[in-house]
């Protein structure tokens, strides 16, 4: 008889899932013995394809991988989705094996926030605009949960998405400022057959705002045409977008920019590489979305 894996156990395959942090740093130095390069995937849970490729891109780059699953309440704010986020964890442990992980990390919140705890990462301007502006205090509590996770399981490589462009941004910048010795590689956006960017998040839409969100990807993939076609107007481009978004049902804009890659910052001039960023609100449901537009060289 098969048995589902549960937190704590070992299964003849070696897929291991644990709650403290003693059984973390114990499997982690076994593997390093081993000389194993390891590899860190930090997750909410909720496991989706795109978490699923995160996992695929770790192994190219690591061979003991370390899935975190951890809902992190300080990067919610108090008006936010942290008591409805989904929390499927048989099935996320299940996902994982089969997707290869070698240890999933499952900690609860008074292992990662013990009483009394006190200490905050702040990445600076990066964290303060975008997301940070809607989200205030939500980049602090993710720098300050990554940096815990990578003290705990030391990986060589963490892998984030870049569905979340606006995170893997502000993570480099603390790995590189807190001299972290962690390679961070960014897997692309993995999406439904239609386009929508997957998300944990698209299990809270209706049908019809299902339908709508469609409107994201639309708008990012209209800015890229534009811009393929030679429309370097960008302020205009990205009026288009934010009314695109705007065209559907129940959708209501929150930003529609061209950014600058790196700095984030909003273009009005174009550049080789260029970053469109939307985000939007359907009902209760907040999602975000982006896409790289590289301008081809003049030949
Ligand atoms: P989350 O569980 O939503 O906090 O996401 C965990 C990691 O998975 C983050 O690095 C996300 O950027 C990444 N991720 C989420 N959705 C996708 C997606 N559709 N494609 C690729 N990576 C994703």
């Amino acid at each position: 008889m098969m048995t589902q894996p549960q937190a704590g156990d070992e299964t003849a395959e070696g897929f291991v899932a644990a709650s403290s942090i003693d059984d973390v740093r114990r499997l982690v130095r076994q593997a390093r013995a081993q000389s194993r390069r390891i590899g860190c995937v930090p997750t909410m849970g909720a496991l989706h394809a795109g978490h699923v490729s995160l996992f695929e891109v770790c192994r190219r780059h690591a061979d003991f991988i370390v899935a975190t699953i951890f809902v992190n309440p300080t990067q919610f704010g108090p008006q936010e989705d942290f008591q409805r986020y989904p929390r499927p964890l048989a099935d996320d442990l299940r996902a994982a094996q089969a997707a290869g992980v070698d240890l999933v990390f499952t900690p609860d919140a008074e292992t990662i926030y013990p009483e009394g705890f006190d200490t905050f990462v702040e990445v600076g301007g990066l964290s303060s605009v975008l997301e940070g502006e809607i989200r205030p205090g939500h980049f602090r509590g993710v720098a300050t949960v990554v940096l815990k996770l990578f003290q705990i399981v030391q990986p060589d490589v963490a892998v984030f998405g870049a569905k979340d462009y606006q995170q893997q941004a502000v993570l480099r910048q603390m790995t590189r400022d807190l001299n972290l010795p962690v390679e961070i590689v960014t897997a692309l956006t993995i999406r439904e057959p239609d386009g929508l960017a997957m998300s944990s998040r698209n299990a809270y839409l209706s049908p019809k705002e299902r339908k709508s969100a469609l409107v994201l990807s639309e708008s990012l993939a209209l800015a890229a045409a534009r811009l393929a076609n030679g429309d370097f107007d960008l302020g205009a481009i990205a009026t288009a977008m934010r009314e695109h978004l705007a065209s559907g049902a129940g959708v209501q804009p929150e930003y529609a920019l061209i950014v600058d890659p790196d700095t984030l910052e909003p273009l009005s001039a174009p550049q080789p590489r260029m970053t469109a960023l939307v985000a939007a609100r359907l009902g209760t449901t907040r999602l975000i979305d982006n896409r790289e537009i590289v301008l081809d060289e003049p030949s």
